[in-house]
Protein backbone atom coordinates (compact mmCIF):
# COMPACT_ATOMS: atom_id res chain seq x y z
CA UNK A 1 0.00 0.00 0.00
CA UNK A 2 1.49 3.53 -1.07
CA UNK A 3 2.03 5.70 2.25
CA UNK A 4 0.53 9.19 1.67
CA UNK A 5 3.92 11.30 1.68
CA UNK A 6 5.14 9.08 -0.78
CA UNK A 7 1.90 9.91 -2.93
CA UNK A 8 1.85 12.24 -6.08
CA UNK A 9 -0.04 15.54 -5.05
CA UNK A 10 -2.02 15.14 -7.96
CA UNK A 11 -3.13 11.54 -6.54
CA UNK A 12 -3.51 12.83 -3.35
CA UNK A 13 -6.22 15.22 -4.38
CA UNK A 14 -8.17 12.49 -6.40
CA UNK A 15 -8.39 10.48 -3.19
CA UNK A 16 -10.27 13.65 -1.67
CA UNK A 17 -11.99 14.77 -4.68
CA UNK A 18 -16.01 14.99 -3.78
CA UNK A 19 -17.97 12.05 -4.62
CA UNK A 20 -20.99 14.38 -5.33
CA UNK A 21 -19.27 16.72 -7.49
CA UNK A 22 -20.87 18.29 -10.56
CA UNK A 23 -19.98 16.17 -13.82
CA UNK A 24 -21.87 18.56 -16.70
CA UNK A 25 -23.12 17.21 -20.04
CA UNK A 26 -21.46 17.61 -23.63
CA UNK A 27 -25.07 17.75 -24.88
CA UNK A 28 -26.15 20.94 -26.37
CA UNK A 29 -30.30 21.73 -25.48
CA UNK A 30 -30.44 22.96 -29.43
CA UNK A 31 -29.44 19.24 -30.91
CA UNK A 32 -32.31 17.38 -28.38
CA UNK A 33 -34.36 15.77 -30.74
CA UNK A 34 -37.35 16.11 -28.25
CA UNK A 35 -37.98 19.03 -25.01
CA UNK A 36 -40.75 18.88 -23.22
CA UNK A 37 -42.14 20.92 -20.37
CA UNK A 38 -43.71 19.07 -17.58
CA UNK A 39 -45.63 21.75 -15.10
CA UNK A 40 -45.74 21.39 -11.37
CA UNK A 41 -48.13 18.36 -10.31
CA UNK A 42 -48.07 17.07 -14.00
CA UNK A 43 -46.80 14.10 -15.12
CA UNK A 44 -45.01 12.43 -17.99
CA UNK A 45 -45.04 8.79 -19.29
CA UNK A 46 -43.43 8.42 -22.87
CA UNK A 47 -40.73 5.92 -24.12
CA UNK A 48 -37.05 5.92 -24.19
CA UNK A 49 -35.02 3.80 -26.47
CA UNK A 50 -31.88 2.20 -25.86
CA UNK A 51 -29.20 4.00 -26.50
CA UNK A 52 -31.38 7.40 -26.13
CA UNK A 53 -30.12 9.97 -23.41
CA UNK A 54 -32.53 11.57 -21.08
CA UNK A 55 -31.89 14.85 -19.40
CA UNK A 56 -34.45 16.03 -16.40
CA UNK A 57 -34.10 19.44 -16.11
CA UNK A 58 -34.58 21.04 -12.07
CA UNK A 59 -36.33 24.97 -14.61
CA UNK A 60 -36.31 26.80 -11.14
CA UNK A 61 -34.84 24.43 -8.19
CA UNK A 62 -35.46 22.82 -5.65
CA UNK A 63 -38.05 20.76 -7.22
CA UNK A 64 -38.46 16.77 -6.52
CA UNK A 65 -39.13 14.75 -10.38
CA UNK A 66 -40.77 10.93 -8.51
CA UNK A 67 -39.76 8.61 -11.36
CA UNK A 68 -40.18 4.88 -11.91
CA UNK A 69 -38.71 3.40 -15.13
CA UNK A 70 -39.90 -0.11 -16.70
CA UNK A 71 -39.31 -2.01 -19.57
CA UNK A 72 -40.72 -1.17 -22.61
CA UNK A 73 -42.16 -4.58 -24.37
CA UNK A 74 -42.59 -6.06 -20.25
CA UNK A 75 -43.81 -3.68 -17.45
CA UNK A 76 -43.25 -5.92 -15.09
CA UNK A 77 -39.57 -5.36 -15.20
CA UNK A 78 -39.49 -1.71 -13.33
CA UNK A 79 -36.63 -0.22 -11.65
CA UNK A 80 -35.51 -1.61 -8.05
CA UNK A 81 -33.99 0.59 -5.44
CA UNK A 82 -32.81 -2.73 -3.39
CA UNK A 83 -30.94 -3.95 -6.32
CA UNK A 84 -29.51 -0.70 -7.44
CA UNK A 85 -28.39 0.15 -4.20
CA UNK A 86 -26.55 -3.38 -3.70
CA UNK A 87 -24.46 -4.00 -6.47
CA UNK A 88 -23.22 -0.14 -6.38
CA UNK A 89 -22.57 -0.54 -2.45
CA UNK A 90 -24.05 3.32 -1.92
CA UNK A 91 -27.30 4.96 -0.70
CA UNK A 92 -26.79 8.03 -2.81
CA UNK A 93 -27.52 8.06 -6.89
CA UNK A 94 -24.95 10.26 -8.45
CA UNK A 95 -22.85 9.89 -11.55
CA UNK A 96 -21.71 6.71 -12.68
CA UNK A 97 -24.48 5.31 -11.06
CA UNK A 98 -26.34 2.24 -12.85
CA UNK A 99 -30.42 2.16 -12.12
CA UNK A 100 -31.08 -1.65 -11.94
CA UNK A 101 -34.52 -3.66 -12.78
CA UNK A 102 -36.32 -6.18 -10.28
CA UNK A 103 -34.70 -8.55 -12.53
CA UNK A 104 -30.95 -6.45 -11.90
CA UNK A 105 -30.47 -5.76 -15.42
CA UNK A 106 -29.09 -2.76 -15.74
CA UNK A 107 -31.49 -0.06 -16.98
CA UNK A 108 -29.86 3.22 -17.47
CA UNK A 109 -26.97 5.16 -16.18
CA UNK A 110 -26.37 8.47 -15.26
CA UNK A 111 -23.80 10.06 -18.09
CA UNK A 112 -24.15 13.46 -16.24
CA UNK A 113 -25.06 14.69 -12.77
CA UNK A 114 -24.74 18.48 -11.85
CA UNK A 115 -26.85 18.24 -8.85
CA UNK A 116 -24.89 15.61 -6.96
CA UNK A 117 -27.48 14.41 -5.00
CA UNK A 118 -30.89 12.13 -5.72
CA UNK A 119 -32.88 9.99 -3.25
CA UNK A 120 -34.20 6.58 -4.26
CA UNK A 121 -35.24 5.75 -0.53
CA UNK A 122 -37.98 8.30 0.39
CA UNK A 123 -40.74 6.92 -1.85
CA UNK A 124 -43.32 9.39 -3.46
CA UNK A 125 -45.57 11.10 -1.81
CA UNK A 126 -49.57 9.58 -1.39
CA UNK A 127 -52.84 10.42 -0.30
CA UNK A 128 -52.55 8.16 2.78
CA UNK A 129 -48.39 9.36 3.25
CA UNK A 130 -49.86 12.71 3.56
CA UNK A 131 -52.72 12.09 6.40
CA UNK A 132 -49.68 9.45 8.06
CA UNK A 133 -46.95 12.32 8.02
CA UNK A 134 -49.03 15.30 8.06
CA UNK A 135 -52.74 15.64 8.67
CA UNK A 136 -56.28 14.08 8.38
CA UNK A 137 -56.95 16.94 6.31
CA UNK A 138 -54.35 16.42 3.62
CA UNK A 139 -55.84 13.47 2.36
CA UNK A 140 -57.59 15.23 -0.92
CA UNK A 141 -53.87 16.87 -1.46
CA UNK A 142 -52.77 16.10 -4.55
CA UNK A 143 -49.98 13.47 -4.50
CA UNK A 144 -47.33 11.76 -6.94
CA UNK A 145 -48.90 8.29 -6.81
CA UNK A 146 -52.27 10.33 -7.78
CA UNK A 147 -50.41 11.34 -10.94
CA UNK A 148 -49.00 8.00 -11.64
CA UNK A 149 -52.25 6.23 -10.93
CA UNK A 150 -54.05 8.63 -13.91
CA UNK A 151 -50.91 8.71 -15.92
CA UNK A 152 -50.89 5.01 -16.82
CA UNK A 153 -54.75 4.88 -16.69
CA UNK A 154 -54.58 7.19 -20.28
CA UNK A 155 -52.24 5.33 -21.47
CA UNK A 156 -53.41 1.70 -21.37
CA UNK A 157 -52.02 0.33 -24.19
CA UNK A 158 -48.65 0.63 -22.53
CA UNK A 159 -49.70 -2.07 -20.73
CA UNK A 160 -48.89 -0.57 -17.16
CA UNK A 161 -50.61 -1.73 -14.25
CA UNK A 162 -51.41 -0.57 -10.94
CA UNK A 163 -49.63 -3.49 -9.37
CA UNK A 164 -46.30 -2.45 -11.20
CA UNK A 165 -46.13 1.37 -9.30
CA UNK A 166 -43.24 0.26 -7.70
CA UNK A 167 -40.04 1.43 -6.18
CA UNK A 168 -39.19 5.65 -7.52
CA UNK A 169 -36.19 7.70 -7.59
CA UNK A 170 -36.61 10.85 -6.33
CA UNK A 171 -34.61 13.38 -8.53
CA UNK A 172 -32.68 16.45 -6.93
CA UNK A 173 -34.37 15.35 -3.92
CA UNK A 174 -32.58 15.64 -0.81
CA UNK A 175 -33.05 12.96 2.04
CA UNK A 176 -29.69 12.53 3.88
CA UNK A 177 -29.13 9.51 6.23
CA UNK A 178 -28.25 10.65 9.86
CA UNK A 179 -25.73 9.28 12.03
CA UNK A 180 -28.23 6.98 13.80
CA UNK A 181 -29.40 5.82 10.62
CA UNK A 182 -32.65 7.25 10.13
CA UNK A 183 -34.04 9.69 6.67
CA UNK A 184 -34.82 13.25 7.03
CA UNK A 185 -36.75 14.86 4.54
CA UNK A 186 -34.24 18.24 3.56
CA UNK A 187 -34.26 21.49 1.99
CA UNK A 188 -33.19 20.47 -1.58
CA UNK A 189 -29.47 21.03 -3.01
CA UNK A 190 -31.06 21.47 -5.99
CA UNK A 191 -31.03 25.11 -7.86
CA UNK A 192 -32.48 26.63 -11.14
CA UNK A 193 -30.91 25.16 -14.54
CA UNK A 194 -29.33 21.99 -12.19
CA UNK A 195 -29.82 18.35 -14.69
CA UNK A 196 -29.21 14.97 -14.48
CA UNK A 197 -28.67 12.87 -17.58
CA UNK A 198 -29.34 9.12 -17.79
CA UNK A 199 -28.95 7.22 -20.91
CA UNK A 200 -31.42 4.03 -21.55
CA UNK A 201 -29.41 0.21 -21.76
CA UNK A 202 -32.67 -1.27 -23.00
CA UNK A 203 -36.26 -0.29 -24.35
CA UNK A 204 -37.95 1.74 -21.60
CA UNK A 205 -41.13 3.50 -20.64
CA UNK A 206 -40.33 6.94 -18.12
CA UNK A 207 -43.01 7.28 -15.82
CA UNK A 208 -42.33 10.96 -13.92
CA UNK A 209 -44.70 12.47 -11.33
CA UNK A 210 -43.60 16.31 -10.82
CA UNK A 211 -44.07 16.13 -7.82
CA UNK A 212 -46.97 18.21 -6.34
CA UNK A 213 -46.23 18.04 -2.68
CA UNK A 214 -46.53 21.18 -0.53
CA UNK A 215 -46.05 19.53 3.20
CA UNK A 216 -42.60 19.06 3.26
CA UNK A 217 -39.19 21.00 1.76
CA UNK A 218 -38.94 19.05 -1.14
CA UNK A 219 -39.56 21.08 -3.60
CA UNK A 220 -39.33 24.04 -1.26
CA UNK A 221 -43.03 24.55 -0.28
CA UNK A 222 -43.23 25.54 -3.94
CA UNK A 223 -43.88 23.10 -6.80
CA UNK A 224 -42.37 24.11 -10.01
CA UNK A 225 -42.16 22.95 -13.93
CA UNK A 226 -39.39 20.94 -15.02
CA UNK A 227 -38.35 19.97 -18.47
CA UNK A 228 -37.40 16.82 -20.05
CA UNK A 229 -34.56 16.59 -23.25
CA UNK A 230 -33.77 13.74 -25.22
CA UNK A 231 -30.81 12.97 -27.52
CA UNK A 232 -30.69 10.29 -29.91
CA UNK A 233 -26.61 9.31 -28.91
ZN1 LIG B 1 -44.59 13.77 -4.46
Amino acid sequence: MTSLSSTSPDTATAEIKDPFAPVASPREPDSAVERIIVDSGDYYLERLSAGQTMRILDLEGNQAADTIFYKADDPSEHYSASNTVREQGNLYLKHGSVLRSNHNNPMLEIVADTCGRHDTLGGACATESNTVRYDLEKRCMHACRDSWMLAIAERPELGIHKRDIAHNINFFMNVPITEAGGLTFEDGISAPGKYVELTAKMDLLVLISNCPQLNNPCNGYNPTPIEVLIWDQ
